[in-house]
């Protein structure tokens, strides 16, 4: 297949780059390199099935070839990110998911985005399911990546139901391993810099809000999975297994055998307290369930690192 990957030189986006390359697929990686690392793809360049275009997709896309699959990944994904490059982050969930899908039709090819579990917001239903519709508020500092996503949704179901299109939503909850830059600020690359250089690990608020944890490897097959089903509605992607903030610092503190303590700092704005996904429907109808526990996931994010 020929596929189509925005977002190809971020975390996700490149491991899914090998991942389809590896499958003897063409991937056509287009990337502005925002919040991504060319590093991330360099090993691919020399690969006749793979093609790096620098290009941000929220201006006009213009391939030269026939397309199988857009898969849309490109957008800020990390808070620190996304609050940093808001207008970017509205732009590239809505005018680079409208572009995006102007190319699936135009090449008659299947489309994936990247939705998120932000679309539930600060969840007031736990665990969440794809039917809930969510608790965001648009003008807080988090609302330019939900709303983002939530409008890269209502425009991808749009294309399906007026140009019957063939679309996928995958709703990613956290996901991590290795190539998540140090700096990007989220929980686990945050956390295991900070055990490695035994500075205290920063635990925002009183560490009891909670998240659930992919590893990247379970991700990727759950995309793939998606990718090739029927599937039109909305879908959770991300592993059940939920644990405090507080105590997966505990765990990285345990497993790197390092000296730091913790610190405590204040809960940024609008932080969802609990996030844990029903993935009933993934099980059921995709027969995908991740795999990898999270105290082990976490060891292979170490060794990447410091073999890194
Ligand atoms: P990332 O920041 O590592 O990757 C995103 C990539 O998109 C980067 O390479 C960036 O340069 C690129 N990009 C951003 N704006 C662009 C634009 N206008 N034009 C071209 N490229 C652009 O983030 P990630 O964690 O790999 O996330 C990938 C996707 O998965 C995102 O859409 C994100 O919303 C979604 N997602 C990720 C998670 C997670 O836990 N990692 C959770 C939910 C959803
Ligand atoms: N967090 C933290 N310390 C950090 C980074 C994050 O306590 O150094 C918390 C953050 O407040 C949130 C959780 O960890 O409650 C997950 O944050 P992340 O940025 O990884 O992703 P989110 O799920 O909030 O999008």
């Amino acid at each position: 297949m020929n596929i189509l990957l925005t977002g190809g030189a971020g975390f996700i986006g490149s491991h899914l780059c090998d991942f389809l390359i590896a499958k003897g697929n063409k991937v056509i990686c287009l990337d502005n390199l925002i919040t991504g690392k060319r590093e991330n793809i360099t090993h691919l360049e020399n690969n006749p099935n793979f093609r790096f275009i620098r290009h941000d997709v929220t201006t006009h896309i213009d391939i030269d070839e026939a397309l199988d699959y857009v898969l849309h990944l490109a957008s800020p994904a990390s808070p620190v990110d996304y609050i940093k490059y808001p207008i970017q982050t509205l732009k590239v969930g809505s005018l680079g998911t409208h572009n995006a899908l102007g190319v699936a039709k135009a090449k008659n090819a299947k489309f994936l985005l990247a939705s998120t579990s932000e679309v539930y917001g600060d969840p007031l239903v736990h665990p969440q399911r794809e039917d809930y519709y969510g608790n965001v508020n648009a003008v807080g500092p988090r609302g330019v990546y939900d709303e983002s996503k939530r409008f890269a949704e209502a425009i991808t179901m749009a294309y399906h139901k007026v140009h019957k299109l063939d679309t996928k939503i995958a709703r990613i909850f956290n996901t991590y391993g290795p190539r998540m830059r140090q700096s990007d600020g989220r929980a686990i690359p945050n956390f295991i810099s900070q055990a490695l250089a035994n500075e205290p690990l920063t635990v925002y608020g009183s560490g009891t809000q909670t998240r659930s944890f992919c590893y990247i490897e379970d991700m990727i097959g759950g995309l793939y999975k998606l990718m090739l089903s029927d599937v039109n509605d909305p879908i959770n992607l991300g592993n059940p297994a939920e644990v405090t903030i507080l105590y997966l610092a505990e765990q990285i503190i345990s497993l790197t055998g390092s000296k730091s303590e913790i610190k405590f700092e204040p809960l940024p704005e609008d932080d969802p307290k609990v996030r844990c996904p029903d993935i009933t429907k993934a099980k059921n109808i995709l027969k995908w369930q991740p795999d990898v526990p999270l105290k082990e996931g976490l060891k292979l994010t170490l060794q990447d690192k410091k073999r890194g």
